[in-house]
């Protein structure tokens, strides 16, 4: 019998499997592991930074009070009593009319107030002793670089859920952190269903299709923090299917299935979740692609449904499925990040719900723009190669032409603390 689904908004769909999100756990990694993962804790500084007064170029460290008088016809000349290369410390006293030569991040000399550099010095060498004569006057402070002026102990200089690069990594070696608290990835199932799929290194046969789904969406998971567990295809056999899926749960954090989540004979999903005992939180969405989107709960872990075609699968996952992910790893920022920008071409489909175009953004003149990509249908797989944004128009429009302005959800951003909102119709189409 042809069962009748109710469509729930996008918003509310997301509002919905957030309901359920949780937080995981903190572990441990070496530094050299660490990017790519989400702090499981606040970075305080536990010092200065600069840890003391240094020198920040090469030059000579000079008590500016011996400065005083110096000008163009009455330079000052100062005895050179050692060299401290970065790293070492002075061990003599700098008395009047004495300077020391440092070298760039040098500690500053005791009796030292400022860093006179090369350029500005003329350097002598007389009986064997070694002088600078300087033009100008310095006052205290002259280029140095003081204890703290970068930050102070106990600043916070990253919070918990930040994703952890590059820049943050050099923070952490600042810091000594040898071991990074990270969270503890959530390990994400999948499972790929359709009796026509073939893996990728098979041939293809009349009939059949390879599952590009699979590997999606392992690299989704990836891409959002996730550790994705592949364990491979199911034909489209209920009990089979069953045993597979329920196995599954016992392994994972969250389980996503690919296909199958439809009203075909052969979409054995639904009766899935029904043997399971589990609490479908939406069976439908006012979307394109991938209405038929299923998010179900069971003993507290959520099976997302995916469609089986690609678009709507890839879609599906970065709306519902990527937020959980980001919340798991405590970020502060898990929903997508939406933007206002124009299209670059007209997009006359009418639309009955809200629609989800694959596209490829760019920037003119300080503006961004977004050009559709490819087919629009969400068995398309090609376009998902060139897409880096999702236009999202509102259900109920008749379609849009070039240069008007559209909401654009940029999937390569971190994200946005705002959830997802469905998009508005333009006042032109109120009218
Ligand atoms: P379904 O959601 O099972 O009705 O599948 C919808 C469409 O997506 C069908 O044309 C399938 O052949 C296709 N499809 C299902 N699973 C995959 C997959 N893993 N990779 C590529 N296409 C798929
Ligand atoms: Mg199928």
């Amino acid at each position: 019998m042809f069962e009748e689904r109710t469509a729930i908004q996008v918003s509310e769909a997301v509002k919905k499997v957030m309901e359920f999100s949780r937080e995981g756990e903190k572990e441990y990694i070496d530094i050299e592991n660490a990017d790519g993962r989400y702090l499981a804790e606040a970075v305080i500084a536990d010092h200065n930074i600069p840890p003391f007064d240094r020198s920040p170029l090469d030059g000579f460290a000079v008590r500016s009070e011996d400065t005083k008088n110096a000008s163009g016809e009455h330079p000052v000349r100062l005895e050179v009593i050692e060299t401290v290369g970065a790293g070492g410390v002075p061990s003599l006293e700098v008395k009047p009319g004495q300077a020391v030569r440092v070298m760039t991040g040098t500690i500053m000399p005791e009796d030292c107030d400022a860093i006179v550099m090369f350029e500005l010095t003329k350097e002598i060498e007389e009986e064997g002793r070694q002088y600078i004569e300087i033009k100008r006057t310095f006052k205290e402070g002259d280029f140095v670089s003081f204890e703290g002026e970068e930050t102070q102990k106990g600043d916070v200089l990253l919070e918990a859920g930040s994703r952890i690069h590059a820049g943050v990594i050099a923070v952490l070696a600042t810091f000594g952190y040898k071991e990074v608290p990270v969270v503890k990835k959530p390990v994400i199932g999948i499972y790929a269903t359709g009796t026509e799929l073939l893996d990728v290194g098979e041939p293809l046969e009349p009939g059949k299709i390879r599952n590009s789904n699979a590997y999606m969406i392992q690299a989704q998971i990836r891409q959002a923090g996730g550790e994705p567990v592949y364990f491979g295809q199911l034909i489209d056999d209920f009990d089979l299917s069953f045993n597979a899926v329920s196995n599954a749960l016992e392994k994972v954090d969250a389980l996503i299935t690919t296909g199958g989540v439809s009203v075909g004979d052969f979409d054995f999903l639904p009766e899935i979740y029904a043997k399971l005992g589990a609490n479908v939180l939406f069976n439908k969405i006012a979307m394109r692609p991938g209405s038929v989107t299923t998010v179900a709960e069971a003993d507290g872990k959520l099976l997302f449904g995916l469609s089986g075609n690609p678009s709507a699968c890839f879609v599906g996952f970065e709306l519902y499925t990527r937020p959980w992910i980001k919340k798991y790893l405590y970020s502060r920022t898990p929903y997508v990040e939406t933007v206002k920008g124009s299209l670059t071409k007209d997009f006359p489909k009418p639309n009955p719900f809200t629609r989800f175009i694959r596209s490829k953004t760019d920037f003119a003149d300080g503006k961004i723009t977004a050009s559709p990509v490819g087919m629009d249908k969400s068995q398309v797989v090609t376009s998902l190669a060139h897409t880096d944004a999702l236009v999202a128009v509102p259900g109920g429009s008749r379609g849009y032409k070039a240069g008007d302005e559209v909401d654009i959800l940029l999937l390569n951003r971190e994200g946005s603390e705002v959830p997802l909102k469905d998009p508005l119709k333009t006042r032109k189409e109120n009218e």
